[in-house]
């Protein structure tokens, strides 16, 4: 294999510049784990391009009559592996940039828990919050239409992403289904149990975070039951992954969203805060099972474990040098800068990064997938033994490779999948 050229060796970012835009901060990391392979120019050049970059307007009649339209994307990274895979978003501020980048991390993502997929992203730039049922269903219908020719069971398949949900996905299904003149299920996953959704789908992501945790806590050598943790962000993700690292043992002293941050030296009791949360129009705000303190002072608690479960950047130059956990399990996507890698390897800290951490939601995706192309529904028991085994072998995995090529488990979950897609893009050959 040739060497790498000198053009795409990882630099030092500016040290105070924390907030790489995101397609850079992707890049950051893949030149590093590209290097550390010797990865083949030519293929390096392929891998670092998204394969397909679809941008379209939506024009669709608003509740009052008034026409708008709306800028959609969906970008393919890759497809080396097999049909791409990746969620839509809808957001006032989504941009080519952004679904790049995550389109690229949804490629490494699939990779690197070895399910047969490519990675891609959507997004349309609306403000969901601000329109009625009827336009949101209107737009993603159209969006679907302007799609068609994208997506398919065998050639791309969204999810959900910030601002969709299974109803949006519902709409999906639908619209392509009418449009292809047969219900074709397997072309997007995240849909309503009635419509072929799979069981244990909600869970998968916090389900997949605590069996990220418990197999890295093993590695060091901490019994769960004498462990402590913190967790910022309690949606979705946080609040799964509190509940599940509760039953196994973990006490959990602190938990936080957007309203700030709640601890107890006695320990959380997650069940009520979920309790709370659902009574309370989904936040903690006045939660009173916990002393409040900051976002900021939480991430700097002295627990064992830390999981950032909220949003991208929140761990950056600033606080990184002041955590005190031996361990952070990345919920969220990108939580970590660039920038503060570098501080938290130095100090020590186990990282299971996120591409790793929190696949368990794609791996379900990828279990309900398989459920509607055999027409077959699994039970719960065998979706979480299967998407077990599947996050454990990759942990396994990176963290062989970890201690092999001497360097952080991020770098070595890059290193991981890059070699994976690489040597399958080898083998498929190119013109
Ligand atoms: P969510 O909207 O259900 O929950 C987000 C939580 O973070 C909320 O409790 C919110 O109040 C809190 N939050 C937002 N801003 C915050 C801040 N500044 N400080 C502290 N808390 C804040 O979202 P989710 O689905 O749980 O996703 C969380 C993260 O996990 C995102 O980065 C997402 O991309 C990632 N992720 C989600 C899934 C999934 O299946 N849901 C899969 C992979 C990755």
């Amino acid at each position: 294999m040739q060497r790498p050229e000198e053009h795409y060796r990882y630099r030092e970012p500016a040290p105070i510049k924390d907030k790489l835009n995101p397609f850079d901060s992707m890049m950051s990391r893949f030149n590093l784990a590209a290097e550390k392979l010797g990865l083949d120019q030519g293929v390096y050049n392929v891998l670092k391009s998204p394969s397909k970059q679809v941008i379209v307007s939506i024009p669709i009649t608003m509740d009052d009559g008034t026409r708008k339209v709306f800028e959609g994307f969906r970008v393919v990274h890759s497809d080396v592996l097999g049909p791409s895979k990746g969620g839509v978003r809808f957001a006032p501020d989504v941009n080519i940039d952004e679904v790049k980048a995550l389109a690229a991390w949804m490629t490494w993502k699939c990779a690197v828990v070895d399910i047969p997929y490519g990675g891609a992203k959507g997004g349309i730039r609306c403000d969901p919050r601000q329109m009625s049922a009827g336009e949101i269903e209107r737009l993603t219908r159209a969006y679907t239409q302007q799609m068609v020719d994208v997506f398919g069971p065998d050639k791309d398949i969204p999810a959900p992403d910030m601002g969709t949900n299974d109803r949006v996905m519902a709409w999906v299904m639908d619209e392509y289904s009418k449009m292809v003149g047969k219900t074709e299920q397997a072309v997007v996953t995240g849909k309503p149990l009635v419509l072929g959704g799979s069981l244990g789908r909600v869970q998968a992501t916090g389900r997949g975070v605590m069996v990220a945790a418990l197999n890295a806590l093993k590695k060091i050598k901490l019994d769960p039951a004498d462990v402590t943790c913190a967790i910022q962000g309690f949606g979705n993700v946080g609040s799964y992954a509190a509940q599940l690292l509760q039953e196994h043992g973990v006490e959990i002293l602190g938990i936080s969203d957007i309203s700030g941050a709640y601890w107890n030296d006695s320990g959380i009791n997650i069940e009520e805060a979920i309790a709370y949360r659902n009574s309370n129009r989904g936040t903690l705000e006045g939660f009173s099972g916990a002393e409040a303190i900051t976002n900021e002072e939480l991430l700097a608690a002295k627990v064992d474990v830390l999981v950032p479960a909220a949003k991208e950047d929140v761990i950056n130059v600033h606080n990184a040098d002041k955590i005190q956990a031996r361990l952070i399990v990345e919920g969220a996507n990108g939580p970590t800068s660039a920038d503060a890698d570098k501080i938290i390897r130095e100090k020590g800290i186990l990282v299971v990064p996120d591409i790793l951490a929190n696949a368990g939601g794609v791996t379900v995706s990828y279990f309900e997938w398989i459920q509607n192309r055999l027409g077959y529904k699994w039970d719960l028991e065998r979706v979480n033994r299967r998407s077990e085994r599947i996050l454990t072998e990759a942990f396994e995995k990176v963290y062989e490779a970890m201690r092999t090529h001497d360097v952080s488990m991020r770098i070595a979950s890059y290193i991981v999948a890059i070699d994976k897609v690489a040597q399958t893009y080898e083998y498929r050959g190119g013109y």
